[in-house]
């Protein structure tokens, strides 16, 4: 399915050119050589598509969910057969740092899972659970718009 999803957001990269960035696509990955995890990560949505980005514990496995922007011309968003706008499960209120974060629905599993924003909020790696998850700068950076 993430397959299924990079190539989306790959076909729409095509569909909707625009000049403008507001996406990107990056690796992270563990600094714990004992655990070795790593996954292509994306942030944010582009002109046309909006996007939420989390982790889903029960697929253990980055997921995510898209839909037209508001504003974006109707028939662009007809040929990209984009789901409607999600409605949130709800919201937590992380404790330590305040934060309200919004939980989805897994598109997978249907499992929640929480919305990370920025790579600023994925520090921890989620297979081992250990800090040092950060970006893989010797892999290239993939711009969506
Ligand atoms: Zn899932
Ligand atoms: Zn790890």
């Amino acid at each position: 399915m993430k397959t299924i999803s990079s190539l989306r957001l790959l076909l729409l990269h095509f569909l909707l050119v625009s000049t403008a960035v507001a996406g990107e696509g990056v690796t992270m990955k563990c600094s714990q050589t004992s655990c070795g995890f790593r996954s292509p990560v994306v942030f944010g949505g582009g002109m046309m598509v909006e996007r939420i980005m989390g982790y889903c514990r029960g697929c253990k496995k980055f997921v995510d969910l898209c839909w037209g922007r508001e504003g974006a011309p109707e028939e662009l968003l007809k040929d990209a057969k984009l789901p409607p706008k999600p409605k949130p499960l709800g919201e937590l209120w992380d404790a330590k740092t305040g934060a309200i974060l919004n939980v989805y629905a897994c598109p997978q599993c249907k499992g929640p899972f929480a919305e990370i924003r920025s790579p600023e909020q994925l520090t921890h790696c989620p297979d081992c659970n250990h800090d040092g998850f950060a970006v893989d700068e010797s892999e290239p950076r993939m711009a969506i718009d």
